[in-house]
């Protein structure tokens, strides 16, 4: 045990420590890649709690033990924090749990309760609304000072511009990246053979921490309050009456909460949420509980790192070792050649396990994983199974470095690693395991959702020769159906009606099912309801693409490079031929959205210096309601935004009889839309 250590020893492991954990804060904090588990973080932590528990000598100001882990990244304005923002202490265990119940109650003699909340696994954020209006929102940084987020944090939707009523006041929260979003995120980037992100939480800083707020917008984040402060001004003396009160002024807070008299009814809620955590929508590390009482916190006081009267209780890792048996190469739609461990089975998180993802050619070079390495694996997201890390000192010492293939599995020409890449690519489009693939995605859920027709079968019908694109799929005859193996006459029936019934679909589930790059789902949405038929989609002006509020530049431009394929066109032509409907059929819903919204179909022109709005940032809002942002007063203008000192184009509008607004007119229906929602 390392407080058995002598002085000069821990001296020794104390400094071996602390470069360790200010690497790891590096990688976690500042590039938003760490690379051990959080886990293996909190252990080696103790370590150092530990020793410098036992030696109080070597404790010093710049220990990570005394500091509040971040960074503030350059390109981002600081902010200080008026009231420091701090980190929480943890417990990982029952006994921990108990023993800091006990602390409280030695350090006062009052009645208290315990407000417990989760803790959500994404990163803590300061919002200010001054008369009700957002005009701060910063990240938690070094805990004295933090970025300058505003601009992000406004294409956030779920945090109010304006709040239900006009109060100065800082609150505090966690910004987050639900599973499925994060799942998609991954999915999306390593298509993209892009590098992927290792857990929400880093994938919600790095968003956050982006400097271009479009990024923000277009990834889904959310947000939960969890703080008030100066809590007393508003006549609130509890933790849950907090929560309650920003509930009231229309803040998001999370349901899943609860107030108890005793540590023994927090132990039961923490082991309740232990069981529900894998079906919550956020990945969730733990529980925070807080003493209720504002009075008792006051009394129980702070370290220089943590209030003493709160602890963050962290949810045993779920992680597991096994050893590697192979290593399983995997071609997807777009020629993105994926790595996959073959392991021993492992139990994890209530489910067997034997594969795991590597993501990528660069970060299984990086983890250096090998044939019978002994592996820690864990769940992503809660969901997907991934290879951590490799125990190096279980390695054999015969073990060699795993040859990365040179030649696609699937049909064997050279793979390339393209230089803004993190992965291998096979480049021929006649692959068959890029066509199996495509066919795969073609029928999935989000596109011509055909049900039943699984991988199984589909690398059978390629196999036989009777699919090798989407169009073969509705040329398919019951003869042919009845051939390929488990399949009898009812299924045969089944497969057919269904595919048959795909014929119908709404022109958004074709597009997103073609695969084109980089369109998915919501912009596959996007473009079927603002082009309402493949024909109009394809006789658009990359101009007119990029209109649409959510589609930017770089999808527009794949569309119109998708059109000018003439394989495209082919596939298009043949399905078109079989019967497949190729007009929007669905409900105008985004346009609807836009339709509700005051900008939409209005062409705006920005002068003078607002207050709490950059032109970029509000030209996003504006574009993001069907507006349209021009840098010139005419007569097609429909609206000014003046700020401060603003100039000619004010006069201009003023002669023309255009409507002006200033920045006040602009934040009210700004937040009248917000809170429709
Ligand atoms: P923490 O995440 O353990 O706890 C503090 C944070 O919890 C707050 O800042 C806030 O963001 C969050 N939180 C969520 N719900 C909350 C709620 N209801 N009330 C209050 N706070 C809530 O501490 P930290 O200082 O943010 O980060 C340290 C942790 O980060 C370590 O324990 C480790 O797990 C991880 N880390 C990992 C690495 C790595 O390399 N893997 C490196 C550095 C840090």
């Amino acid at each position: 045990m390392s407080v058995e250590l002598s002085f000069d020893e821990a001296k020794q492991r104390v400094s071996e420590l602390r470069e360790l954990l200010d690497r790891y804060s590096h990688e976690y904090y500042v590039l938003d890649q760490p690379t051990i588990p959080d886990s293996e973080y909190d252990q080696l932590y103790r370590e150092l709690v530990e020793l410098e528990e036992a030696y109080p000598e070597l404790v010093s100001a710049d220990s990570p033990t005394q500091r509040v882990g971040g960074t503030i990244l350059e390109g981002f304005e600081k902010v200080t924090h008026e009231t420091p923002m701090l980190s929480l202490d943890n417990a990982f265990n029952q006994e921990e749990l108990y023993a800091f119940d006990q602390r409280i109650k030695r350090l006062t003699d009052a009645p208290f309760r315990y407000t417990c909340e989760l803790k959500i696994d994404g990163l803590a954020m300061s919002l200010r609304y001054e008369d009700g209006r957002l005009v701060q929102a910063a990240t938690r940084g070094d805990g004295q000072t933090g970025e300058n987020v505003t601009n992000n944090v406004r294409t956030i939707k779920p945090i109010p511009l304006r709040l239900k009523e006009p109060l100065t006041v800082e609150v505090r929260g966690e910004v987050y990246m639900p599973k499925e979003s994060f799942l998609a995120l991954n999915a999306e980037r390593e298509e993209e053979g892009l590098a992927v992100f290792a857990n929400p939480r880093n994938a919600a800083a790095g968003t956050l921490r982006n400097l271009d707020p479009a990024v923000t917008a277009k990834r889904n984040l959310n947000f939960y309050l969890y703080t008030l402060m100066q809590a007393g001004n508003y006549g609130v003396s509890s933790q849950s009456e907090a929560l309650e009160t920003m509930n009231e002024w229309g803040l998001r807070v999370n349901p899943d909460r609860r107030t108890f008299d005793n540590i023994e009814d927090v132990w039961a809620f923490i082991e309740e949420y232990q069981e529900k955590r894998d079906s919550l929508p956020y990945e969730i590390d733990g529980i925070v509980i807080k003493v209720d009482e504002f009075a008792v916190q006051e009394e129980v006081g702070y370290t220089v790192r943590a209030p003493r009267w709160a602890i963050a209780y962290k949810f045993p890792a779920e992680e597991g070792r096994t050893i590697v048996r192979d290593i399983e190469w995997s071609v997807g739609r777009t020629g993105v050649v994926t790595p996959t461990a073959i392991m021993d089975p492992v139990q994890l998180a209530g489910t067997t396990v034997q594969r795991a993802t590597l993501h990528n050619e660069d970060l299984l070079r990086q983890k250096d994983v090998r044939l019978l390495d002994t592996v820690i694996v864990r769940k992503a997201g809660d969901i997907i199974p991934e290879v951590v890390r490799v125990d190096f000192d279980a390695r054999s010492e015969d073990s060699e470095p795993y040859p990365i293939p040179e030649n696609c599995p699937a049909c064997g020409s050279e793979l390339v690693h393209l230089e803004e890449e993190v992965a291998l690519r096979c480049m021929n489009p006649q692959c068959p395991a890029q066509a199996v693939e495509r066919v795969i995605h073609f029928v999935s859920r989000n596109a011509m959702n055909i049900d039943g027709l699984g991988e199984k079968i589909i690398q059978q019908l390629y196999e036989k020769g009777f699919v090798s694109n989407a169009a073969d799929l509705y040329a398919l005859t019951y003869d042919q159906m009845i051939q390929l193996d488990k399949i009898a006459d009812k299924s045969a029936r089944n497969l057919l009606g269904a595919i048959d019934a795909s014929r119908t679909n709404s022109l958004e589930r074709l597009l997103f099912g073609l695969g084109i790059r980089h369109v998915g789902a919501k912009a596959a949405r996007l473009l079927a309801e603002r082009f309402e038929t493949m024909d109009q989609l394809k006789a658009a002006t990359q101009e007119e693409i990029q209109s649409i509020e959510g589609i930017g530049e770089i999808i527009a431009e794949s569309v119109i490079a998708f059109f000018d394929l003439p394989e495209a066109q082919e596939l298009i032509d043949r399905l078109a031929s079989q019967g497949v409907n190729m007009s929007y059929t669905g409900p105008k819903r985004s346009q609807a959205e836009q339709m509700d919204s005051i900008f939409n179909g209005k062409t705006v022109v920005l002068t003078g210096k607002l207050e709490s709005f950059t032109r970029p940032a509000l030209k996003e809002l504006i574009e993001q309601r069907g507006g349209k942002v021009t840098g010139s007063v005419s007569k097609k203008t429909d609206l000014v935004i003046a700020g401060e000192e603003a100039g000619s184009k004010l006069t201009k509008a003023q002669e023309l009889n255009v409507t002006v607004w200033n920045e006040d007119e602009l934040t009210n229906s700004l937040n009248r839309e917000e809170t429709i929602e």
